[in-house]
C-alpha cells in the first residue's frame, strides 16, 4: 500500500470561517489502514464551544439565514448534493482514510447517499406545513411548526459523514442552525463539508464544527443552555450519559444507539439469497454498522446448508487495501477497535461457541488494523457474543425450531434497531416483522436504506426518528395559534 500523502491542519469551523482552537491544541488523526498521520485537527473548547453557540444562535435569530425563506433553504440543500457530487472521489477518498472502509463504499454508497439525504430534505424545506382547525366563525385556530432553534448533532465514526448528514439535512431543511461534533476518530470529511455548504450559498453560523473529546465538548454540549436539541447517534452507554446531561436544560434529545439486530432464516427460504444476506448483514461496513446483522437465527432443518454457503463465502473475503476498488472489507477504524472485536472472540471460544470461519486479526503489506471475516456457530442466547454489540465482523449464529423461538430469540436483547426475515410465506413475514421489536424489519433483504423511510430504535437501541418525515418532527417544534374573530 503506497498511501502516502502530506499531513495536514484542519481547523473548526464557526460562524461561516474556519479558525485554530483557542487553546490552539490539537489532536490527530491517522489512517487506520496503515497508520499514517492524516491530519491534526483543532481539539475545541468551550471557549470555541461558546463562540459556535452565539454564531448559530445569531443565524437563527434575525440573522440571514433566518431570514431566507423555506424555498431558498432548500435549495442551498440542492446545491449541496450538487456540489458534494461534483467531488465525490476527493471525499471518499478522505472518508476511507479517515475510516478504513473500502473506497467502493466511499464512493459508491455513502457519498451518493449524503446527496441523496441533501436533494430529499432540500425538497421538503418549504413543505414544513402547520393546520388549520376547523373551529367556527368567531375563531381561527391553526399551527405553525417552527425550527427549534440550534441543533447539537454528535455523531460517532462509522459512516463519518452519512451520519452526520442523516441530521444536518433535515435539521437545516427546517431552518435551525447546527452544531456538529464528530467522532475524534473521523472528523475530516464534516470539516470539508462545511466549506461545501458555504460555497452552496449557507450563511454564516449556520453549520459549525468543533471536533474535540466526546466527554468534554459533546458533554458541554449536551449542558449548554445555548443549544436547544441534542440528536445523537452513538453507544448507547453513552446516550444515557447525554440523557443525564441535557436533563439540566430539559432539552429536547434524539438518539440514535446500539444494536444486536436478528437476521432469522426460515427452511422455506430461498438460501442462496439468505446466505448472502447473512453475509452483506454482517460483513458490510465492516460490522461496523449500528444496524449489523449480527445474530443469525436459522431453522434446524436447514441450519447446515445455509452455513455451508455462508462460510464459504467468509472465507473467501479476505480483508484488503481500503484504496482498491475491488476491496470489500477494509480496516477496522481503529487498533483499539479491533482489540475490542478480538476480546468478544475469545470470550465466544472460552463461553464453547464454534468458531467456523475467521476470528483472528490480519495485517495488509505488515500494517492496518484489519480483522477477519468472522463466524460463530452453535452461538447460545446467553453467550456474550449472542447479547452483546461487538461492532466489527463476528456473526453469531443461533438455531430455532418453530415462528415462535424465532421471535422469541429475537427479541431477547436489549436492542432494537433492525431486523430481517427471510421467507416465501408471505404470513409469517408479515407476523414476523409484526411481533419482532425493532424500527426497521427487512423481508428478503438486508441493509437497505431510503431518505424517506424513517429509521430508529425500539428499546435501549433509541428513540426518535432519522429520515423520512418523521425526521422533519424531530427538529420542529409545534405553536398552536389562536385568533378571536369576535
Ligand atoms: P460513542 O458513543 O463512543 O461516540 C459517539 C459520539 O459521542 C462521538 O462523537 C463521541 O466523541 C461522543 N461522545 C463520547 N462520550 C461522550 C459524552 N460523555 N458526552 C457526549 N458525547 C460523547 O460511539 P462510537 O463512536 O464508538 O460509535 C459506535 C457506537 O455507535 C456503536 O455502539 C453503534 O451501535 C452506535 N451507532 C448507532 C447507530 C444508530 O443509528 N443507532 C449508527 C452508528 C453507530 P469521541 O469520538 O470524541 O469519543
Amino acid at each position: 500500500m503506497s498511501n502516502a500523502e502530506t499531513p495536514v491542519a484542519r481547523d473548526l469551523f464557526i460562524g461561516g470561517s474556519y479558525r485554530s482552537a483557542a487553546s490552539g491544541k490539537r489532536f490527530e488523526t491517522r489512517d487506520p489502514a496503515t497508520g499514517e498521520l492524516l491530519a491534526e485537527v483543532a481539539e475545541a473548547g468551550f471557549e470555541d464551544l461558546d463562540a459556535a453557540v452565539k454564531a448559530a444562535r445569531t443565524a437563527v435569530e434575525g440573522g440571514p439565514w433566518a431570514q431566507m425563506t423555506p424555498r431558498q433553504r432548500g435549495k442551498v440543500l440542492f446545491r449541496a448534493a450538487d456540489l458534494l457530487m461534483s467531488r465525490v472521489d476527493e471525499f471518499a477518498r478522505i472518508e476511507t482514510r479517515d475510516n478504513g472502509k473500502p473506497i467502493f463504499e466511499s464512493a459508491k454508497i455513502d457519498m451518493p447517499a449524503c446527496a441523496e439525504a441533501l436533494a430529499y430534505f432540500g425538497g421538503y424545506a418549504d413543505k414544513v406545513y402547520g393546520r388549520t382547525l376547523p373551529s367556527g366563525t368567531g375563531s381561527f385556530l391553526f399551527t405553525l411548526r417552527e425550527p427549534v432553534g440550534v441543533v447539537g448533532a454528535i455523531t460517532p465514526w462509522n459512516f463519518p459523514l452519512l451520519q452526520a448528514m442523516w441530521k444536518i439535512a433535515p435539521a437545516l431543511a427546517c431552518g435551525n442552525a447546527v452544531i456538529l461534533k464528530p467522532a475524534s476518530l473521523t472528523p475530516l470529511t464534516a470539516l470539508l463539508f462545511a466549506e461545501l455548504l458555504s460555497q452552496a450559498g449557507l450563511p454564516p453560523g449556520a453549520f459549525n464544527v468543533v471536533p474535540g473529546p466526546g466527554e468534554v465538548i459533546g458533554q458541554a454540549m449536551a449542558e449548554h443552555p445555548g443549544i436547544d436539541k441534542i440528536t445523537f447517534t452513538g453507544e448507547t452507554e453513552t446516550g444515557k450519559k447525554i440523557l443525564r446531561a441535557a436533563a439540566g436544560t430539559v432539552k429536547r434529545v434524539s438518539m440514535e444507539l446500539g444494536g444486536k439486530s436478528p437476521n432469522i432464516v426460515f427452511a422455506d427460504a430461498d438460501l442462496e439469497a439468505a446466505a448472502r444476506g447473512a453475509f452483506n448483514g454482517i460483513f458490510y461496513g465492516k460490522g461496523e454498522v449500528c444496524a449489523a446483522g449480527s445474530r443469525l437465527l436459522v431453522e434446524k432443518s436447514v441450519h447446515e446448508a445455509l452455513m455451508e454457503k455462508l462460510v464459504e463465502r467468509a472465507k473467501k473475503a479476505v480483508p484488503a487495501d481500503p484504496l482498491d476498488p475491488k476491496t470489500r472489507l477494509g480496516s477496522l477504524v481503529s487498533e483499539k477497535q479491533r482489540d475490542t472485536v478480538s476480546k468478544y472472540v475469545e470470550r465466544g471460544v472460552t463461553e464453547g461457541a464454534r468458531l467456523v470461519a475467521g476470528g483472528h486479526k490480519r495485517d495488509v503489506g505488515g500494517k492496518g488494523a484489519f480483522f477477519e471475516a468472522t463466524v460463530f456457530d452453535g452461538v447460545s442466547p446467553d453467550m456474550e457474543i449472542a447479547r452483546e454489540e461487538i461492532f466489527g465482523p463476528v456473526l453469531a449464529t443461533l438455531e430455532f425450531g418453530s415462528v415462535d423461538e424465532a421471535i422469541s430469540l429475537g427479541n431477547r436483547v436489549r436492542y432494537g434497531l433492525a431486523a430481517a426475515v427471510w421467507t416465501r410465506d408471505i404470513k409469517k413475514a408479515l407476523r414476523v416483522a409484526r411481533e419482532i421489536q425493532a424500527g426497521t424489519v427487512w423481508v428478503n433483504t438486508y441493509n437497505f436504506y431510503d431518505p424517506g423511510l424513517p429509521f430508529g430504535g425500539y428499546k435501549q437501541s433509541g428513540f426518535g426518528r432519522e429520515r423520512g418525515e418523521e425526521a422533519m418532527h424531530e427538529y420542529t417544534q409545534v405553536k398552536s395559534v389562536w385568533t378571536d374573530l369576535g
